[in-house]
């Protein structure tokens, strides 16, 4: 632990984001710290099948 540069609360969407933003941004050791137990990892993110709403303004913002 003494080796994380960066240290993200919990494993679920929004800490994987922020995760991987740290890492993006510099960050070399970046972990993540799960309160659940492992065959619960994942929060409420887990229950999407990896489908994600999320906001959009028009068709244009979408991956073609
Ligand atoms: C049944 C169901 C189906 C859904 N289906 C969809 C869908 O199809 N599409 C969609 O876009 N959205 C869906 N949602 C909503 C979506 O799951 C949530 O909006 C999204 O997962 C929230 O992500 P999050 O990272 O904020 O929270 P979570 O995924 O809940 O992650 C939070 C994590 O933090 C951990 N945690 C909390 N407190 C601590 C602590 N003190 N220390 C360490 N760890 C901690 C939790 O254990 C958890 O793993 C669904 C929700 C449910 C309940």
């Amino acid at each position: 632990m003494n080796d994380i540069d960066v240290l993200v609360i919990g494993a679920g969407n929004a800490a994987a984001n922020a995760a991987l933003a740290a890492h993006e941004g510099g960050a070399r050791r970046v972990a993540m710290l799960e309160s659940a137990p492992e065959n619960a990892r994942g929060g409420n993110s887990a229950f999407t099948g990896g489908a994600f709403r999320f906001v959009y303004e028009s068709v244009d913002d979408l991956p073609q």
